[in-house]
């Protein structure tokens, strides 16, 4: 049993992206990654090693209240969002046991590069990188971010065809975040598979 993980951050804010935003949740920020996008904006180097028990003390302090007991946890609105980094090279049986218990469910964020582990994850969201093997082709959302280096028109069509239950294509934040809207709006018109993801957490200005 692993003692301890190698964590950034866990704090509190609204899920700004995706199928779940505005949700009040908790971020459970792992170190390190697997890969290294150049454009990654992501501060998740570093981070130091912290318990079992005391990882859920802090999701739970973040949380600020208990959550609600339902009898099926999975049911609970009281989120945890495991990110990085690349959290599945951390995540392991022990750890989301131990958070279902405290009464939240679980959504993890990862780039699809390592395989899916069998785990209580109510809500998956794959964020392709280029050039990379994509593992996993099945899940609740791939969130593809647009225009990506590396990426091309042709990518965005074999991924429109993949069995996730949500596709979101959400603007670069770069300096050309307008014309990156525009772009995914243009695209979104004629392949409405795909559902604009824009970040709501930097629009009322929190983390
Ligand atoms: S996979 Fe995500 S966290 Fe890792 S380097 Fe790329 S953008 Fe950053």
């Amino acid at each position: 049993m692993k003692q301890s993980y190698n964590i950034k951050e866990i704090y509190k804010t609204i899920q700004g992206e995706g199928k779940y935003a505005g949700r009040m949740v908790v971020i459970l920020r792992f170190a390190n990654c697997n890969l290294s996008c150049p454009w990654c904006d992501t501060d998740y180097k570093g981070g130091e090693r912290v318990s079992l028990a005391k990882i859920v003390g802090e999701v739970l302090r973040a949380y600020g209240a208990r959550p609600p007991r339902e009898s099926d946890y999975r049911k609970s609105r009281a989120t945890v969002i495991a990110t990085g980094g690349e959290p599945l090279l951390q995540l392991d049986k022990e750890l989301t046991w131990e958070l279902s218990q405290a009464g939240f469910n679980l959504h993890v964020e990862t780039n699809g590069t390592i395989d899916r582990p069998m785990l209580p994850i109510e809500h998956l969201t794959v964020s392709p990188k280029p050039d990379t093997h994509l593992k996993i082709t099945v899940g609740d959302e791939l969130k593809l971010v647009w225009p990506q280096p590396g990426f091309k028109y042709r990518h965005l069509v074999e991924f429109e065809k993949l069995a996730f239950g949500r596709h979101s294509l959400q603007p670069m934040d770069d300096d050309n975040l307008e014309a990156n809207i525009q772009e995914c709006l243009d695209i979104i018109w004629i392949r409405p598979t795909w559902e604009l993801s824009l970040q709501l957490h930097k629009m009322v200005g929190i983390k």
